[in-house]
């Protein structure tokens, strides 16, 4: 009996495991993409890898489905590796409160990122969710950072108000374009991007210089760490706006990778 079922578990085994290869084989043989997933704090990240490309590209916020959307549909054309948050709202867990995924890039950040779900925090369990956060950090900065040939592209998308001249401000070069909806733009850190990019049609801005408060966005964690970074921020549910700056990007900037 005993001798029985383990012949039958292990011919279940078997069944699994060549379903789950075909499965793997089949989508590769498709699409030429692996996938894995890793842990950041209690939130998962998927990983979708297209090709050899030193390009990373990001998708921090989970309510923002346009950019989860229009990144998906890019990797499948594009080569790099792309990180999809596995969170449907904007904030993740943490401890008992919830945090800002793209708050925690710096202590300063983060400690207000976190003051901001829980004003009465005592300082002494702060500052060990502060040293937390900061570990958890520096492993998911490893796994994002691009190569140095390469550049990290993250996209987001805006609900109300939020637009480019709120950025102007922390900007040192800009090109807004009159036709186009000032909730649409291309913000970078690297001055050779940004030179490339304003002669689209899309508005955009450079910001190269740390700003005097720094909000613990990965932006200006990429700028001190002198990594190639640009933010693709559409309006919500303009998906088609989102893929066509994605792939302007691309055109522009990969002629000087090559
Ligand atoms: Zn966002």
């Amino acid at each position: 009996m005993l001798f029985i079922n383990k012949r039958f578990f292990l011919l279940n085994k078997m069944i699994g495991l060549f379903l789950s290869l075909s499965i793997v084989t089949g989508s590769n043989l498709e699409k030429n993409l692996s996938s894995t997933i890793f842990q950041f704090l209690n939130t998962k990240f998927k990983t979708v890898k297209n090709g050899e490309s030193p390009n990373r590209f990001i998708w921090l916020h989970g309510d923002e489905m346009t950019a989860k959307m229009a990144l998906n549909s890019h990797i499948r054309q594009f080569q790099g590796i792309a990180f999809f948050i596995q969170s449907e709202s904007r904030e993740i867990p943490f401890k008992s409160t919830m945090v800002d995924p793209n708050r925690i890039f710096s202590r300063k950040g983060s400690y207000h990122a976190l003051r901001k779900f829980q004003p009465k925090w005592r300082s002494d369990s702060l500052e060990t969710a502060l040293n937390q956060i900061e570990i958890e950090r520096e492993k998911l900065l490893k796994k994002i950072e691009p190569p140095k040939n390469g550049l990290l592209i993250s996209v987001h998308n805006n609900f109300r108000g939020y637009n480019v001249n709120y950025e102007i401000k922390n900007s040192q070069k800009t090109a807004i374009k009159p036709d186009q909806n000032p909730r649409d733009f291309i913000l970078c850190t690297d001055e050779g991007d940004f030179n490339k990019l304003k002669v689209g049609p899309y508005n955009v801005v450079l910001q190269n210089k740390e700003p005097p408060v720094d909000d613990g966005s990965l932006s200006w964690a990429m700028l001190r760490k002198n990594i190639r970074y640009i933010n693709v921020e559409t309006r919500l549910g303009y998906l088609t706006k989102q893929k066509k700056i994605l792939n302007f990007i691309e055109t522009k900037l990969n002629v000087v990778n090559e």
